[in-house]
């Protein structure tokens, strides 16, 4: 049996045929970089390797780095392999990992959703060997609805707050989801009244305007005041300013969460929620099935979330199947793209394991480079707030 292209180390995932990390937890020589959340782009790493669509978020989220970009389907060789990166559709310029070695083809998923999402390119199947997979939501029980209705949803529960001269707050993970929500709103034209931001909304919405997404206009909370009229808002605040002084500001309101833990019965009464609308921006059950049936891999290695349920899913279909133990999402006191469970159902372990050998040897070999054309531009400094994980 010939090695794996992409085997577990300290750092993280690691390409020995290409010397590099995906997602790398730990400072690194080189890392591909699959989106901007925090549990999956981190500082300290010499160079970068992204998707085009997501550098303003990379620069907002990690300051002055040197950062590589490709656009979708264009390779680039790096040792011995060839890298290319498509759609996630999870984040703005979330990627999959395409890494081919010698005819044999791997994908890293990185996190992804098939549901629409009007701030970033859809995910789009990639053919391959070996697909490693996330499984945040791989329980069966996880199934969305279609956006549609939940952002029906929330713009009916805006209105009716605003009849009733309450706010409408709506706490959710600063990148990605808050701009979905403010797009989808948008699209279904549901702006029941002005759209106020936490700081750390505003820093990605910056980001994601630059980046050449059309958001609807939001303001902060001094200029909202400043307004004229005063109307009730829609609040679009990270789950950690829940408590918080700034929220009392708006008097008396309505609490939500959009998540896809909204799903999990009784996650809206541990936090106090007046209402929970399940909306994530990782593939459910159904998708994820989808994506590894449309991958045609014939070895699926699943990672962060509920590996055991797919493992055993796939195992009882014929497929080859196995976990991999990774620090993506989860871990107490790092900070994740915060779709965790408050209750920490995802504890992640120190213990790095593949399939209960350990790592290899942590000898990186390659002199090769991520190409010329680097890009060491200022941004402006790392929104860490953006980032903060819930409770
Ligand atoms: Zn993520
Ligand atoms: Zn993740």
């Amino acid at each position: 049996m010939s090695r794996d292209l992409v085997v577990l180390r300290p750092e993280g995932l690691y390409c020995e045929a290409g010397g590099f990390f995906i997602d790398p937890w730990r400072p690194v020589d080189r890392a591909v970089v699959t989106h901007a959340h925090a549990d999956h782009a981190r500082t300290g790493h010499r160079r970068y390797l992204a998707a085009g669509e997501a550098r303003e978020v990379m620069h907002a989220r990690l300051g002055r780095i040197s950062l590589q970009t490709l656009q979708w389907g264009e390779s680039v060789k790096q040792g011995d392999v060839r890298i290319s990166l498509f759609p996630a559709g999870h984040i703005l310029g979330s990627a999959q990992v395409r890494i081919e070695h010698r005819g044999e083809v791997w994908v890293v998923s990185g996190d992804y959703k098939l549901e629409t999402d009007p701030t970033c390119k859809a995910f789009e199947p990639v053919r391959c060997d070996t697909f490693i997979t996330e499984s945040t939501f791989g329980l069966p029980v996880y199934r969305w609805r279609p956006d549609a209705q939940t952002m029906a949803e929330i713009a009916n529960w805006w209105a009716d707050n605003a009849a009733n001269g309450r706010a409408s707050v709506l706490l959710c993970y600063a990148l990605g989801k808050a701009q979905r929500i403010q797009a989808g709103l948008a699209r279904a034209h549901a702006l029941a009244g002005p759209i106020v931001v936490h700081g750390a909304v505003a820093a990605v919405n910056a980001a994601y305007r630059e980046a050449g997404v059309n958001l609807p206009v939001a303001c902060g909370v001094t200029d909202w005041r400043r307004a004229a009229g005063g109307e009730a808002p829609l609040v679009l605040a990270p789950p950690s300013a829940a408590g918080s002084p700034w929220l009392s500001r708006f008097g008396e309101s309505s609490l939500a969460f959009a998540s896809g833990w909204m799903r999990v019965r009784g996650a809206r009464r541990r936090r106090a929620l007046d209402r929970g609308f399940v909306l994530s921006d990782h593939a459910d059950w159904p998708g994820l099935m989808q994506a590894i049936e449309a991958s045609g891999a014939q070895r699926v290695i699943v990672t962060h979330g509920f590996e055991a349920a797919i493992v055993r899913h796939l195992s009882e279909r014929g497929i080859a199947a196995h976990a991999l133990r990774t620090e993506f999402g989860g871990e107490a006191g790092a900070e994740s793209d915060g779709e965790v469970p408050s209750e920490g159902g995802l504890e992640a372990s120190p213990a790095l394991t593949l399939d209960g050998a350990a790592p290899a040897s942590l000898l990186a070999a390659s002199p090769a480079e991520f190409g010329a054309s680097e890009d060491r531009r200022a941004a402006t400094p790392p929104a860490q707030t953006a980032s903060r994980r819930t409770s």
